[in-house]
């Protein structure tokens, strides 16, 4: 399979794209994800909503930058206030579940179902998302088709690529048809990695994952930024962070370097919507 990959039309004088996009599932990744709903959890996500994004919409303006966020219907509908404070500082905000569902446990018919409740939960904020991240960046067989079925332009959820949009042709898990393919989705894949994810890195959740020192992430950030701009061309990075996770001050104080980082190498750091807009296949 050639995987049909797309560029992205810098403007003038830019090296690279980045989104630096968060994924706020405030309470909902701990509800759904993690099946706890004790409350010091609970809190962990009111620490996202109440603390974290304040902080981090701070940050973004302080440099003049938009981009995307995430949010489940969940929280929405939790926090408000934050959602419209997101909006109103002019960010783009996605599809990302109702209650941070992970796809692959669905039938098709839940999917369908919680696919519309997520939407009918961005409408009533007069949101219409150009684009999905699946909870958990994993999708069941139905997801691309439900994508294409509610009008989504983007996803950012697969791992196909490092550096460029592509439309995602699913390979079958069927071995008799190892070799065939479905045809290419309209759908545009902005593909992310976990290794680029705050989440496995920074957030502690008991005996699992976590309470790596931050320079971990950053130096992942910073050494795959540069390996797009010595080795790939017209290329987009995209970083997943979580405001609950980077926007505790250890971590917004790496993002802070990273973006002083990124900028001085002369990386355009965009929200998905304007990314689209100059993404050319
Ligand atoms: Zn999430």
């Amino acid at each position: 399979m050639i995987q049909n990959t797309g560029k992205i039309e810098l403007p003038e004088g830019k090296s690279i794209a980045l989104t630096l996009t968060f994924d706020f599932d405030s309470s909902s990744v701990w509800m759904s994800s993690f099946g706890k709903t004790s409350p010091a959890y609970m809190s962990r996500g009111e620490y996202g909503a109440c603390v974290a994004v304040p902080r981090i919409l701070d940050l973004l303006d302080e440099y003049g930058l938009k981009t995307t966020f995430f949010v489940p219907g969940h929280t929405l509908e939790t926090f408000p206030e934050a959602v419209e404070e997101i909006l109103a500082r002019g960010h783009e905000v996605g599809h990302h579940g109702y209650v941070h569902e992970d796809p692959t446990d669905l039938t098709a018919d839940e999917e369908e179902r919680i696919l519309v409740r997520g939407l009918e939960s961005l409408d009533k904020m007069g949101i219409r998302p150009l684009g999905y991240r699946s909870p958990g960046f994993d999708f069941s067989i139905n997801t691309l088709a439900l994508l294409e079925k509610y009008g989504f332009v983007y996803d950012s959820s697969l791992m196909g690529n490092d550096f460029y949009p592509y439309h995602p042709a699913p390979v079958h898990v069927n071995f008799d048809k190892a070799n065939e393919y479905d045809p290419p989705s309209p759908v545009v894949e902005f593909p992310l990695s976990w290794y680029l994810d705050d989440f496995p890195h920074a957030e502690f959740v008991q005996f699992r994952t976590g309470m790596k020192p931050q320079s971990q992430i950053f130096e992942i950030w910073k050494t795959s930024l540069d390996y797009g701009l010595a080795h790939e061309k017209d290329a987009l990075l995209d970083v997943a962070m979580h405001p609950q996770v980077s926007g505790r001050p250890h971590m917004i104080t790496i993002l802070e370097e990273f973006i002083q980082y990124a900028l001085d190498k002369g990386a355009w750091i965009a929200p998905f919507r304007e990314v689209l807009k100059r993404t050319e296949f």
